[in-house]
């Protein structure tokens, strides 16, 4: 099985190293190949996404990825920037499906800025779309405003896109996922307000005469807000499009105590996967040996469940990041008194102690 390592910027490949260090203490053989990628790939070849980088992509079976970005290439037209590097991977790739699971473990309740009693036993699956919406939809750009009340103004203009197909593929995924948990599914859109919104909504009602088993209901993406921090239990699938998605996976990433314990998974129709954290580059604190690993050591256990057919080396890892928190190891994000604090490394040596004993 070959998996690509792309590590990235910042923190990127301070994590990316413990991933490895992990999945080279499983029983498997995984051949692993690294290459450039974000303003590595830049610096590397002049483009954050090179083509040996894509190619290699391509032809792993799954790929494993830290993060992109530093505010040193902020200046660069938009095309050269790092970000650019995620966004052209998920769309070559059809990486259509972004599965975040938001867990609060027991350990962590303490973590997090919200009350123990509304966070403890939080488990949520956020299904996001990936390839449409706001982000890729056409035209787009820097023009001066061609009527209004500010005609003549300069503006930067944007268009929502949703087509009826891509919302019943990511619509598939959500049900199917929902039917694995608890058979409730919400999904979230502003049909109020947009059409895009009202396509995607008369769709899911439509799919789910394919799933009577799932209950499906509706949320504004404001009142989601709303509810995630009053009452975030109250959910479990959660499915919405490629923007609302990244806004509230952040938003429910600091339930969890730190979006550092925040995997991810963005998927095509073949199960063939990218996995990284949920988070960024974090610049701030890249070189500090503070990050915290564990998002991208979840995210390689996503790896082994989602695109290499081994659930039970997922559960390993899974089970022996849960029996870190219980020996009380926290990195500075997740630190609460009484805790011992150790680095990224340190981190990532206590979780093969755990799988190893
Ligand atoms: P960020 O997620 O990088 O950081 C937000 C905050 O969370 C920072 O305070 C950071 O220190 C902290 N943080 C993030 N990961 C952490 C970890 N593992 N352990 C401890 N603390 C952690 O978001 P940002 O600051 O908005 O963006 C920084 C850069 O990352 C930007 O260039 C942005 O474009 C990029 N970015 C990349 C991706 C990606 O590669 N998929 C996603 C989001 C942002």
């Amino acid at each position: 099985m070959k998996i690509a390592i792309l590590p990235g910027d910042g923190i990127g490949p301070e994590i990316v190293t413990e991933a490895v260090k992990v999945l080279n203490t499983l029983d498997e053989h995984f051949e692993l190949e690294s290459a450039p990628i974000g303003g590595a790939g830049y610096e590397a070849s002049g483009h954050p996404l090179p083509d040996a980088t894509l190619e290699l992509a391509k032809h792993a079976d799954a790929i494993l990825f830290g993060a992109v970005g530093d505010w040193k290439y902020d200046s660069l037209e938009r095309m050269l920037r790092p970000e650019q590097a995620i966004l052209g991977l998920r769309k070559y790739l059809r990486l259509f499906a972004n599965l975040r699971p938001v867990v609060c473990y027991p350990e962590l309740t303490n973590a997090s800025s919200l009350k123990p009693e509304i966070i403890s036993g939080l488990d949520i699956l956020i299904v996001r779309e990936l390839n449409g919406d706001i982000y890729f939809g056409q035209p787009r750009g820097l023009r001066d405003a061609p009527d209004g009340l500010f005609y003549g103004s300069r503006e930067g203009f944007d268009t929502m896109r949703y087509t009826e197909r891509e919302v019943r593929r990511i619509g598939h995924v959500a049900f199917q996922a929902a039917r694995k948990r608890t058979q409730q599914l919400t999904s979230i859109d502003k049909a109020n307000v947009l059409e895009t919104s009202q396509l995607w909504r008369e769709v899911m009602i439509d799919l789910a005469c394919e799933y009577p088993d799932v209950k499906l209901s509706h949320m504004y993406v404001d009142n989601a807000a709303m509810q995630l921090v009053k009452a975030p239990k109250a959910f479990d699938v959660v499915v919405t499009g490629n923007m609302f998605g990244d806004i509230l996976s952040d938003q429910a990433a600091m339930l969890t105590g730190s979006i550092g314990m925040l995997p991810s998974a963005s998927i095509d129709e073949n199960n063939k996967g990218l996995y990284e954290p949920s988070h960024g580059s974090a610049p701030d604190i890249a070189g500090k040996s503070i990050a915290n690993p564990l998002a991208m050591i979840l995210s390689a256990a996503m790896m082994l469940r989602y695109s290499l057919g081994r659930p039970e080396q997922a559960n390993r890892i899974e089970d022996a990041v849960k029996r870190v928190l219980a020996q009380r190891y926290r990195t500075l994000d997740i630190m609460t008194p009484g805790c011992k604090q150790v680095s990224t490394c340190e981190m990532g040596n206590a979780v093969i102690a755990a799988l190893t004993h």
